[in-house]
């Protein structure tokens, strides 16, 4: 398929507007058209930081164990020293285990389970299907593989058109907003057809329009046409997505990290987790015994490349405890990083919605209500809106870690779950898309 061809239309329009909108449309335009040319990157190329990365912890482990270890043996505090590294080198030892696992474990290559197959297209009525509570005026995918359907390199009509249908269309939350600080009851103001309500009783002015509620992208992701990979040609298994840096689909996907030089995927994600918590560690234990005996040392003795490896530690320490501690959640959350993007997204445009309503930044509470009602009628967006769950805060945290507790500290072990079955969540339809509470099971309401 012509990649020529890959904008959207309103983008090419766009191009002749001599409007700012028009230039920032124009370069979103330009680096898209260079992303779709661009091919996956080469072997040697995503591999380089596999190197660099190596040669940190290569001189980490110099200057710590070879210069200020063998500073302390030499300089008359011997058991300061054998001290210090009775507890550093398990602790690099358990880090170096950790990187060379995840390194070495592909993530799961989709290819390898899904034989090639043509292009399915929607079936009849899956078209009308999609069209309910489509919110206007939101381009943005819902996850990785929209791209493809932007690109219109996927079956199915391109997302460009599934996303704007006319106002009028558009039904309304069914669930009343609170009635606040000027707020209406009621979705008057929501584009649902009922052009002209009558008005609510009001203690002063309405300034406001009513937020336009939740809404829930329409795209029905577990659909055969919406998970074709034309780059692959394949009909991908659930949650897998294409990396472009590597170049093929990855089973459920969760990121690319050039730390490791290739995906995080279902069959890496543990050791991926184990490496972020022994980096963790060592760095902590690194930078508190150097910065205590450089400080102890006095300023006339510091060696530079200690302060160096101070510096490098702190930095990694923070990383690795933000980086470990956000997967922890999303683990126990049964999400993925890409399927946390999604709900983010959607967030974000529930705060675009109080913006455009004239909501300010300060009527805090005013929103916390609104959002609270957005979730008594849907559930909450983390742990009741991706479309997986693997039942439990567990079992989500077992199908990545494993079962066994040793597994979850060292690179021990393996996923419970295989990358290729998922259960959708209960709260979903069949096809993916988020339901109302009260569409859901019985017993989950
Ligand atoms: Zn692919
Ligand atoms: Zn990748």
């Amino acid at each position: 398929m012509p990649t020529e061809n890959a904008g959207p239309p309103r983008d090419k329009q766009a191009l002749s507007s001599p409007t700012c909108c028009g230039t920032i449309s124009e370069a979103r335009y330009a680096v898209r058209e260079r992303r779709e040319s661009r091919g996956h990157q080469p072997w040697v190329v995503r591999k380089l930081m596999v190197v660099v990365t190596l040669g940190i912890m290569g001189y980490t482990g110099y200057v710590y164990a070879g210069r200020f270890a063998v500073r302390l043996l030499h300089g008359g505090r011997r058991a300061d020293g054998i001290g210090l590294l009775v507890g550093w080198c398990p602790l690099y030892a358990w880090m170096i285990w950790a990187y060379i696992k995840v390194i070495i474990t592909p993530p799961g290559n989709a290819r390898d389970y899904v034989p090639k197959t043509p292009q399915p297209l929607f079936g009849p009525g899956q078209w009308q299907q999609r069209q309910l509570y489509t919110e206007p005026e939101d381009p943005a995918p819902d996850d990785a593989s929209l791209a493809d359907i932007e690109a219109g390199r996927i079956g199915g009509p391109a997302y460009e058109d599934l996303s704007a249908p006319s106002a009028a269309h558009i039904p309304g939350t069914s669930l009343p907003l609170p009635a606040t600080n000027g707020h209406a009851a009621g979705v008057n103001g929501h584009p649902n057809g009922v052009a002209a309500a009558p008005p609510a009783p009001e203690r002063k002015p309405s300034r406001h329009r009513t937020p336009r509620g939740r809404f829930p992208p329409t795209t029905a992701p577990l659909l055969p046409p919406h998970r074709w990979c034309s780059r692959c040609s394949i009909v991908k298994p659930y949650r897998a997505h294409h990396c472009r840096i590597c170049g093929t689909c990855i089973l459920k996907f969760d990121h690319h990290c050039p730390w490791i030089g290739q995906c995080v995927g279902a069959r890496n994600h543990k050791f991926f987790l184990n490496f972020a918590l022994a980096t963790a560690a060592l760095t902590l234990y690194t930078f508190g015994s150097l910065l205590a005996f450089t400080i102890q040392a006095g300023a006339a003795d510091v060696d530079p490349q200690e302060v160096v490896i101070i510096a490098l530690a702190a930095l990694f320490a923070l990383f690795t405890l933000s980086l470990g501690g956000a997967h922890a959640r999303l683990i126990l959350l049964s999400q993925t990083t890409v399927e946390h993007l999604a709900v983010q997204r959607m967030k974000e445009r529930e705060r675009e919605g109080f913006r455009d309503a004239g909501v300010r930044w300060w009527e805090v509470g005013e929103k916390r209500r609104a959002l609270a009602a957005y979730d008594r009628e849907w559930g909450a967006p983390d742990t009741e809106g991706n479309v997986w769950w693997a039942g439990s805060a567990r079992a989500g945290w077992e199908d990545v870690m494993g079962a066994s507790v040793w597994g979850w500290v060292f690179p021990i072990g393996a996923p419970r779950g295989d990358g290729l079955h998922y259960s959708p969540n209960p709260r979903f339809d069949a096809d993916g898309r988020w339901r109302r509470r009260s569409e859901w099971p019985e017993e989950l309401r």
